[in-house]
């Protein structure tokens, strides 16, 4: 059985921010994949970066293999809340959903489970 997501990697989220804000004002999405329950690495969507859609409508383009834990994705605005669309699409895929607020720190960045509740993601060295 595959190991419940409970950590995502110091220097995984740092590409993360970096990422968002190199990316910013345009979203970008990504997929999120987990080895032992850490989430250790992300995998760029092409197309998502410059696209007029949320990032996220881009995501299910991709193959999904069984490393796939979630997706993490930019707002360009000060809220990490999942929008109404998000929600649909975390049912779809995963169980592990981050958002990354501007201005894309350590503080604006949250996790949320497949139904919108925050969850919970400790940051690993
Ligand atoms: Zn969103």
């Amino acid at each position: 059985m595959r190991k419940r997501v409970e950590a995502i990697r110091r220097d995984t989220l740092e590409m993360i921010l970096e990422a968002a804000r190199d990316t910013y004002p345009m979203e970008f999405g990504a997929i999120l994949r987990a080895e032992g329950g850490v989430v250790s690495e992300i995998l760029l969507v092409p197309g998502t970066i410059g696209g007029e859609s949320h990032a996220i409508f881009q995501l299910h383009m991709l193959p999904i293999d069984f490393s796939v834990v979630g997706t993490v994705h930019s707002h360009p605005g000060p809220s990490a809340r999942p929008s109404p669309e998000d929600l649909e699409f975390f049912q779809r895929i995963g169980h592990v959903h981050i958002i990354i607020a501007y201005p894309f720190s350590e503080e604006s960045w949250r996790a949320w489970d497949r139904q919108g509740n925050p969850y919970e993601l400790t940051v690993v060295d």
